[in-house]
């Protein structure tokens, strides 16, 4: 598989458009420790070439364009994107499917309640049936492995196989209270675990808890793309833009004694990635002594462009 990074910050982007925070205002001064980021936004190929996005984030359009191999390879219309896969209803995870909205046929991977609150919820969302075909959305059971971009379970080694891992974690507020009543908490967020061959991938952006069904998924895995949205827990707090903890928004902190840092006894194996990372957290200042403790730690920082082959 090769795996691809097109955006690694969480919801907001680095620098975001309204925030003065530290991070945002020196890099908007040019310091050269820091490095704009575009919302958390991966893609993975097949051996085949056909592409997914685990995603869809706001500034999918532009990042689409940033990525030549993304380009359509004939006219009137085509592109090597067959599918996307999402984690939950967040807006920041599922906005970028308006920006696919041009006649596009497509595969889309979600827990039912996910697509229950799309289109039931927010018909802009049916903007995908224009296509010819409309956009499939296909019911993913959590939990359960399907192949992605065919309806043949038995289909041969070179498909990806996919997993969604339920994270606990809430649903989206916007979620109307009738809805948010029918909605099992397994679909809320989820990690997307992908296997090709002996190789695999586990894609968690937003992990709201330490368990050891996430970790176990980690450990198996040869590369690990995890929430890095913030460094402590009363981050947004002591920043002064934010009056939750990070444990309420859905996100356990990379320091804290309980926090991912903490967490040692998973990914010996593979190559561990922070994505997802809040312009206020100070990783992105690489001079940092937190950037440094997370290096130290065996952690790579993920950048827009950064890509893998596994
Ligand atoms: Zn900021």
């Amino acid at each position: 598989m090769r795996v691809t990074i097109l955006g690694s910050a969480a919801g907001g982007g680095f620098p975001q458009w309204n925030c003065a925070c530290p991070n945002c205002s020196r890099l908007r001064a040019g310091e050269v420790r820091y490095q704009a980021r575009s919302q958390a936004e991966v893609v993975v190929s097949s051996l085949e070439g056909r592409y997914f996005l685990l995603n869809a984030s706001p500034d999918l359009r532009t990042q689409i364009l940033s990525a030549p191999f993304l380009n359509p390879a004939r006219p009137p219309r085509h592109t090597p994107i067959a599918g996307v896969i999402l984690t939950s209803a967040d807006v920041d995870s599922v906005i970028g499917l308006v920006h696919l909205r041009e006649f596009q046929p497509l595969q889309i991977y979600a827990a039912p309640s996910i697509r229950r609150i799309l289109l039931e919820d927010n018909h802009i969302f049916r903007v995908l049936d224009r296509a010819n075909p409309p956009a499939k959305w296909n019911d993913v059971t959590t939990n359960t492995w399907f192949p992605l971009g065919t309806d043949d379970p038995s289909s041969e080694d070179s498909t990806i196989r996919c997993l969604l891992a339920p994270l606990g974690g809430a649903y989206p507020d916007y979620v109307s209270e009738d809805l948010r009543r029918t909605l099992p908490p397994c679909d809320a967020v989820t990690g997307i675990v992908l296997a090709q061959g002996s190789k695999q991938v586990f894609f968690a952006p937003t992990i709201p808890a330490v368990s050891e069904e996430w970790k176990n998924w980690a450990r198996l895995s040869d590369l690990c793309l995890l929430d890095g949205t913030f460094w402590s827990e009363n981050e947004l707090i002591s920043a002064g833009v934010g009056s939750k903890p990070a444990s309420e928004i859905g996100h356990v902190p990379l320091s804290e004694p309980d926090g991912l840092l903490a967490q040692r006894d998973f990914a010996k194996r593979g190559r561990r990635v922070l994505i997802h990372i809040n312009n206020t957290n100070p990783i992105l200042d690489e001079g940092s002594p937190e950037h440094r403790e997370v290096r130290d730690a065996g952690w790579e920082i993920a950048y827009d462009g950064m890509s893998f082959e596994v």
